[in-house]
């Protein structure tokens, strides 16, 4: 008896070792990320001359080809293969009433709270996320020492909905996140403050309790248009590019000749002056978003709400991410226009955050606009010979977070054998920056002259480079870092067989193949014909 219970208690030790250290794994994990991304010309700190600006980045030369196919893969999901959706590409200005109407003036607040002894701000309600998301990592650490303990007879569903001390911490994290919801909602702030402190949350620079009182901050950027300071009128910066479809509806559905139920498609820059911007470009204050609103009859929106949950989802595993790397997460507390939401949340070295939303919206904004605007915005439905407000259902996604997701996805370092190891970013093929590196085996015999002849057939396709420079094992790596999917070894052979060795990325296998049927080989892999087939 003594031993098993010394024998459990070692096991445990080790279990939270073994946890521990696959944490910091995932911290480490994550830097090594960010620093790829930097020098592999993927992302780089905006101003980085003049120390640079926080939470605002910029793309290099691989980054806006991944943004860039990011968009495109996008697009063609959405506009290209629904005949009922339409794309559009509005301003960022836009009249300041709109924002009025919106509810993004009174209503687009984070409850901010700052330690007195740090002096460094946080989000009052992320504070108490991240303390539930704690108890969360211990219920996580309880079914792993179960399973541990028990063996193949473990049964995890029945752990948790039996588990003694998992119910407990469910019932604490179901009361926790109620309360806080209850309050946010009420706007009683000073309850949120007290909730941080009864459950004892410390600053983690300070590690002390010393808060100040939780306030509202207002995220939109504001700024002025017009010559002089007299005569300019005050803007603001769209935090989404949503109302831009909204106010351009009725234009959309004439011009376009669109029948309930249609959607329109936008992608563009919003931007949030974010209290606390972490976590590299997960939380920018410049961003990119790429959203669909989509109009339905009054009371059909639960059905659609439910069909784009799962048409999104379908998006996501199109592009081979794990579906256990995936997770639903439903909103309890709404935004003030919606009657369902639900998040699309991927499992981030930090954790399962929010990529895409997708929420049910009413007709909240269609009405809203009706009213501020004094027009009349309704549409006419012929086929039951009725005017309404159509109901709105929306999918939103940052392209940012997405690029962000697909990196951290991607971002492999694999050991070879002969004690060889590799950095490989197994990129979707069909994101990847660089499709194919042309190598010429070596700079002589006119193989530089015939890898170009190779570039220029593929060119125009697909985004290629040539590299002679290094041996061919080093250019194999350096490709492999930079997430290109094939390689093509131009040799001595080539000149007599017309033929050219591919080298894949992710196995690492090589065949021999003829010139003429490289573009059929690179295509069936990295066109996005190929991959939505699979949604
Ligand atoms: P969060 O809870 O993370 O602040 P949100 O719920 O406010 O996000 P939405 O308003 O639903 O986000 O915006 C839709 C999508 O836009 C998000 O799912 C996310 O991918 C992206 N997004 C929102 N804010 C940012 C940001 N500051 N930086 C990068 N992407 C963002």
């Amino acid at each position: 008896m003594l031993i098993d219970e010394l024998t459990q208690s070692l096991l445990g030790h080790i279990i939270l070792f073994i946890t521990f250290a696959a944490m910091a794994n995932k911290e480490d994990i994550f830097k090594k990320v960010i620093a790829h991304s930097k020098e592999y010309g993927y992302v780089f700190q905006s101003s980085e001359l003049y120390d640079g600006l926080a939470a605002v980045y910029d793309y290099g030369s691989n980054g806006s080809e991944l943004k860039k196919n990011i968009k495109e893969y996008w697009w063609a999901s959405m506009v290209k293969m629904n005949e009922n959706i339409v794309g559009i590409d509005s301003a960022i200005f836009m009249h300041p009433t709109i924002w009025k109407a919106s509810g993004h003036v009174d209503a687009f607040n984070d409850p901010l709270i700052d330690n007195k002894d740090s002096k460094k701000r946080y989000r009052a309600d992320v504070l108490v996320e991240d303390y539930i998301a704690k108890i969360e990592g211990k219920i996580t650490k309880e079914v792993k020492k179960a399973a541990k303990r028990f063996g193949e007879a473990f049964d995890q569903a029945q752990f948790l909905e039996t588990n003694p001390r998992v119910l407990g911490y469910k019932e604490k994290m179901s009361a926790i996140s109620k309360r806080l919801n209850g309050s946010l909602e009420k706007e009683d702030l000073e309850d949120v403050k007290a909730l941080i402190e009864e459950l004892e949350i410390k600053c983690p620079i300070s590690g002390t309790s010393n808060w100040t009182d939780v306030r509202q901050f207002n995220l939109m950027f504001g700024t002025k248009m017009g010559a002089t300071a007299e005569g300019s009128s005050d803007l603001w910066l769209r935090p989404e590019t949503a109302q831009g479809i909204f106010v351009n509806f009725l234009n959309v559905q004439k011009t376009a000749r669109m029948k309930v139920p249609f959607g329109i498609a936008q992608i563009g820059k919003a931007f949030r002056n974010e209290i606390v911007a972490r976590q590299f470009i997960f939380r920018m204050r410049e961003f990119e978003q790429m959203e669909m609103q989509f109009f339905v009859r009054p009371g059909e929106e639960m059905k659609w709400y439910e069909y784009w949950k799962e048409a999104r989802q379908k998006w996501h595993l199109s592009l081979g991410v794990d579906a256990d790397k995936y997770r639903f997460h439903d909103h309890e507390k709404l935004a003030h226009y919606a009657n369902a939401a639900a998040d699309i949340e991927y499992q981030f070295p930090f954790g399962f955050k929010e990529v895409e939303g997708i929420h049910s919206r009413t007709d909240f904004d269609l009405k809203a606009h009706q009213e501020y605007s004094g027009r009349k915005v309704q549409y006419f439905d012929p086929e039951i010979n009725e005017s309404y407000t159509p109901f709105v259902v929306e999918t939103s996604i940052g392209v940012d977070r997405m690029f962000l997701l697909t990196m951290c996805n991607a971002y492999r370092e694999e050991n070879i054998g002969d004690n060889d190891t590799r950095v490989v970013l197994a990129l979707p093929p069909v994101l990847a920056p660089v499709k194919a590196a042309i190598l010429p085996l070596t700079k002589k015999d006119g193989l530089p002259e015939l890898a170009r002849k190779v570039y220029d057939q593929l060119k125009l396709e697909f985004n290629c480079v040539i590299e002679e420079k290094d041996s061919i094992g080093r250019r194999y790596r350096r490709q492999d870092a930079n997430g290109t999917p094939f390689c093509v070894t131009v040799d001595n052979e080539t000149i007599n067989d017309n033929c050219v060795t591919i080298r894949h990325r992710d196995s690492m296998e090589q065949e021999r193949v003829s010139i003429d049927d490289v573009r059929d080989i690179i295509d069936r892999s990295v066109s996005i014909r190929h991959n939505l087939a699979k949604c």
